[in-house]
């Protein structure tokens, strides 16, 4: 493992990013205004074109214009779901284990109510 003050690699830039886009999701109003689905639709694109791993970036956005992929904005119980899918997509592109999706707000907002997360 790298010490804290090299580069980030790619494994150590996607862990952060994915803990910033679950709070994201988990700290989008449940019902989201127009103004603040257009924004979250802007930012996504953005993100996509300029995350900074050049592969990860080409897959993911290709990712997110393919039918039934585009971003899920109404509000947090829907983003927060498509928030996890887009994250499997990335698991089962890499080997990893997929993540049950019904469960991303006991993992990223509410935590797992046996007190782990206090
Ligand atoms: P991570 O995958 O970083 O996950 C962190 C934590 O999130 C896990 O410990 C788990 O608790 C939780 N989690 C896991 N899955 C889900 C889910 N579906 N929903 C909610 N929570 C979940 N790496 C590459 O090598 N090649 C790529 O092409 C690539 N593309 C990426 C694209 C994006 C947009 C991002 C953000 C990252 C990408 N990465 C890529 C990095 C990769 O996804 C991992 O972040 C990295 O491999 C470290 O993995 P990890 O096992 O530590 O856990």
């Amino acid at each position: 493992k790298p010490p804290e003050d090299c580069p980030a690699d790619v494994e150590t830039l996607g862990r952060g990013t994915w803990t910033f886009l679950h709070t994201l999701s988990a700290t989008y109003p449940s019902h989201a205004t127009p103004n603040q689905q257009s924004d979250m639709r802007a930012f996504l694109m953005l993100f996509a074109k300029l995350y900074p791993c050049w592969n990860c970036a080409q897959d993911f956005q290709a990712w997110m214009q393919k039918g039934g992929n585009e971003p899920r904005v109404r509000g947090r119980g829907e983003f927060g779901t498509w928030m996890c899918e887009a994250h499997n997509e990335v698991n089962r592109k890499l080997g990893k284990k997929e993540f049950d999706c019904r469960r991303w707000e006991e993992r990223w907002r509410t935590g797992w109510g046996d007190g782990r997360c206090d």
